[in-house]
């Protein structure tokens, strides 16, 4: 077996050295400081192809293996750590959770604008009282007709503020336990769901980590990710990952 790079691999990880020490190195210290979101230097990274990295050609993604894109996400880490983490968010578990269980119509309408780093994608399972034990979580969605109504808190997302697609667990049905979650897709700006307090971290301050409240936000019933019952199996995939 050989551990050797492959020319792909070694070309990626050049780019992306390259990008990481002339472009992203050039603020990190200043925005760590400051807090200031790296939405330019994420757009351009869309523009490079890291931000669809394992996304298929034919959602306009670079179609790169996994180690591709540990080599391109280790080399944004050596510049700025928060610039990284938005990164890995979006690319291992949005970007490829909605690649592995998203419905046609769901792929073509996120992967696209999220390989082009036009959105950014956010995960909110945490909650202030569920953390390592998912199953814990106290947001609902009920099923009313052709929508589904979702109640709750979610704490330490991150890119909470600055994403413009969460994927958000819920309870569907609290008696079958992890077998009851199940996970929605929710744009920025639906009514009923608002972003609360942003944590003052000591580390990674240009990645915003945010609650964010769900009101009565209503979803269309098409905004499930998978099956009902799907959102612990697409948790752990997506953090696998
Ligand atoms: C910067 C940052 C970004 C994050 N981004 C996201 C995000 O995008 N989306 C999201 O959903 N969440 C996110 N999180 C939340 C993160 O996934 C949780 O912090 C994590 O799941 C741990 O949960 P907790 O903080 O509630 O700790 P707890 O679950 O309270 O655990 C505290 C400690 O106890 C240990 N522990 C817990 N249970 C057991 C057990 N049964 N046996 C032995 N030890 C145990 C844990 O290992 C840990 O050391 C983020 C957190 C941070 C800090």
């Amino acid at each position: 077996m050989s551990f050797a790079l492959t020319d792909e691999q070694i070309m990626i990880q050049t780019m992306a050295r390259e990008f990481s020490r002339k472009v992203v190195a050039l603020t990190a210290a200043e925005r760590d400081r400051t807090k200031e979101f790296p939405s330019d230097n994420l757009k351009k990274m869309g523009e490079l192809g890291l931000m669809g990295m394992m996304v298929p050609f034919e959602y306009e993604g670079s179609g790169a293996d996994t180690v591709s894109y540990v080599l391109a996400l280790s080399e944004i880490a050596y510049s700025c750590a928060s610039t990284a983490v938005v990164m890995s968010v979006h690319n291992s578990i949005v970007c490829e959770s909605i690649y592995r269980l998203g419905s046609e119509e769901q792929k073509e309408r996120y992967l696209k604008p999220l390989a082009a780093g036009d959105i950014i994608g956010a995960f909110a399972m945490t909650e202030p009282h569920a953390g390592s034990d998912p199953v814990r979580q106290s947001t609902t969605a009920v099923r009313k007709g052709n929508e589904y109504i979702i109640n709750g808190t979610k704490r330490f997302t991150t890119s909470g503020r600055n994403a413009g697609l969460i994927i958000v667990t819920a309870i569907t049905d609290e008696a079958k336990r992890h077998h009851g979650i199940s996970a929605f897709l929710v744009e920025k700006g639906t009514p009923g769901f608002a972003v609360g307090n942003e944590e003052d971290k000591m580390g990674l301050r240009a990645s915003d980590t945010t609650d964010l409240i769900f009101n009565n936000c209503t979803v269309p019933v098409e905004n499930i990710l998978g099956e009902e019952g799907d959102g612990f199996k697409i948790a752990m995939i997506a953090l696998d990952s």
